[in-house]
């Protein structure tokens, strides 16, 4: 998350964890911070932010976040974090429709995605943008 009206920073927030929560997540707090990362490079190239479409905008953004951070840059995480796929299934369709839009259309897609989400929905639904 990106607050307005601070300096640029990613903010990784833990509100609402338990100590239990806290005790289960930590190996994948890497993963929990290059997840927010990725909503922050989201930001930085999207044009515009949800409008009428706010549920197909989440799920667009959060995919993004979740396909980089679980798929794009498993390689790069420390041998002893822990990263993992499971997520809601709601979280895992929008991780899958990045993906899957990935896949025919090659990595490059990724820096487009957040600036053209609404084509690619439209493509996806056949719903005008
Ligand atoms: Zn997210």
């Amino acid at each position: 998350m990106k607050w307005r009206s601070e300096p640029p920073a990613i903010l990784v927030s833990l509100y609402g964890w338990s100590a239990k929560d806290r005790q289960l997540n930590v190996k994948r707090f890497d993963q929990y911070a290059v997840h927010e990362l990725a909503h922050g490079v989201w930001s930085c190239l999207a044009v515009g932010g949800p409008t009428d479409r706010e549920a197909r905008w989440w799920l667009w953004n959060e995919g993004f976040a979740h396909y980089l951070a679980d798929t794009h840059l498993r390689a790069a995480y420390p041998s002893d974090a822990e990263v993992s796929a499971k997520w809601s299934a709601k979280r895992e369709r929008a991780r899958s429709q990045v993906a899957r839009l990935v896949e025919s259309r090659g990595e490059e897609i990724l820096r487009e995605i957040p600036r053209r989400w609404q084509e690619f929905d439209s493509e996806l639904t056949g719903r005008r943008a």
